[in-house]
């Protein structure tokens, strides 16, 4: 803590990872011996950049900048951009710390890295947009590199981020690096079912938990936090899979929808007129309710799937969610959930699937597009859906026995943390102290 003040959520993540690994210490005291957690906590590399850019009023503007490389030992940095005005060097770091383990789980040749800023996209025109990438990209260009980092997208970073990222970065360095960044569009250099990928794959991997029960998607009640890029395509695949998507929600309120959410119309105001989820209740009509403030956690559900933010999700919205019957909860978003709420859950028996197992399908699926742009291919639709699948059954297996082989059956938290850790850990040994 003492090394690093001020960075609350980094402190919340690195307190729940290290909490699961008291039974893998005393099994391998080498972990220890090495000093192997300690540099674990301690990122490779952060950048922090001066971004200024001109508004459309003419106006200098002025944002923070920031790359966290984490842990190389598996594999070029990999991990989202953030831009988001609540973006700090805390945020960055419980992203990147998170980011060694999720793909550490997923089993492929990635490190764990994590960047933004505190730039608000929410009211800028494509053009503002557009400049403030480049000039993010003017610096960030010189720390990337497709065997070095690979950034991608997180909350307002979409497609269109990407682009004007990716152009500047080939306009500053002159080459046509496609395995750069990943979230890019399937015309240049983009894999299908990456834009799908993180809301389908939590998806299915609480399919996989139902699936242990004996149960599946059908006749279910699921909630669905946020609007985004995430939500929006863990609503449509629930759709898919037989259960009913019954709310979705932004910062500013929910909507409740008991016929289930249309995903066209939903995309198409958040992607085509980048409106608000209470726009969404004004061109359904009635029966569709829109409620601002509140807590969409007041909606009655079998399944919850947060996949909004960090800490959306609190102890009294996990005590109401258990009141009223849901009995299994998978983080889209990456720790929605607080260490009270988990508790909650964990004493009423809810099944949860912790964020870097459960959205985990979003950064596999981005190492299967730098695999396409290696080997300068591109798989079809059908090829890479079944490929994320098989990814996000073989996490969940993964977690499910460790988590029994070290004393903990059903948490899969703790087999998250644990399959993640050793994995990386390992890593790190063989490499020597570095
Ligand atoms: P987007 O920017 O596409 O969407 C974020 C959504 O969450 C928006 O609807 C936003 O609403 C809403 N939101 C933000 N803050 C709050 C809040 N306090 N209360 C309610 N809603 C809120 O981001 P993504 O969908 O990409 O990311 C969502 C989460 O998933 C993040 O935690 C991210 O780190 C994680 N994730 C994303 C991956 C990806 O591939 N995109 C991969 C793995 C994890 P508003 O417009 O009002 O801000």
């Amino acid at each position: 803590l003492r090394r690093n003040p001020g960075e609350g959520e980094f402190h919340q993540t690195v307190r729940e990872v290290l909490g699961s690994l008291g039974p893998v210490v005393a099994k391998h005291p080498e972990y220890a011996d090495d000093a192997v957690i300690r540099r674990l906590c301690e990122p490779e590399r952060q950048v922090i950049f001066r971004v200024p850019w001109v508004d459309d009023g003419g106006r200098v503007q002025l944002n923070r900048g920031f790359r966290v490389q984490f842990n190389s030992a598996l594999g070029p940095f990999k991990g989202g951009l953030r831009f988001h005005p609540r973006v700090y060097l805390g945020i960055v770091k419980f992203l990147g710390f998170e980011q060694i383990f999720k793909n550490a789980l997923t089993g492929m040749p990635i490190g764990g890295g994590k960047g933004g800023s505190d730039f608000d996209p929410k009211g800028r025109s494509d053009a503002e947009v557009m400049r403030f990438c480049q000039s993010f990209m003017t610096e960030l260009h010189r720390h990337i590199g497709e065997y070095v980092d690979v950034p991608a997208g997180d909350i307002g970073v979409g497609r269109r981020e990407i682009g004007y990222l990716f152009g500047q970065y080939k306009r500053l360095t002159n080459r046509y690096e496609s395995g750069v960044l990943t979230g890019k569009g399937l015309a240049w250099g983009g894999s299908q079912v990456r834009q799908e990928a993180t809301g389908y794959g939590a998806v299915f991997f609480v399919n996989e938990m139902l699936k242990a029960r004996g149960e599946t998607y059908e006749g279910k009640r699921v909630v669905v936090s946020g609007s985004g890029n995430v939500a929006i395509y863990a609503i449509e695949k629930v759709h898919q899979l037989g259960g009913t998507v019954v709310a979705c929600s932004d910062s500013d309120g929910y909507v409740v929808d008991e016929k289930g959410i249309d995903t066209e119309l939903l995309k198409e105001i958040k992607d085509v007129r980048r409106g608000r989820v209470r726009d969404y209740a004004d061109a359904r009509g009635s029966g569709v309710d829109h409620v601002a403030g509140g807590s969409i956690w007041d909606v009655p559900c079998d399944i919850a799937l947060p996949s909004a933010t960090q800490n959306e999700l609190d102890e009294a919205g996990a005590v109401t969610l258990v009141k009223n019957g849901c009995r299994v909860v998978g983080e889209g978003a990456n720790m929605p959930a607080t260490p009270d709420a988990i508790r909650a859950f964990d004493d009423a028996g809810v099944g949860f699937a912790p964020g870097k197992a459960a959205n985990a399908g979003g950064v596999a699926t981005s190492a299967l597009e730098m695999q396409q742009n290696a080997s300068r291919d591109s798989w079809t639709f059908e090829h890479t859906e079944e490929r994320l699948e098989e990814i996000m059954r073989a996490i969940h297996d993964r977690c499910a026995e460790t988590a029994e082989e070290y004393g903990s059956p059903g948490n899969y938290i703790a087999g998250a943390n644990i399959a993640g850790f050793i994995r990386v850990a390992d890593a790190m040994l063989a490499l020597g102290i570095i």
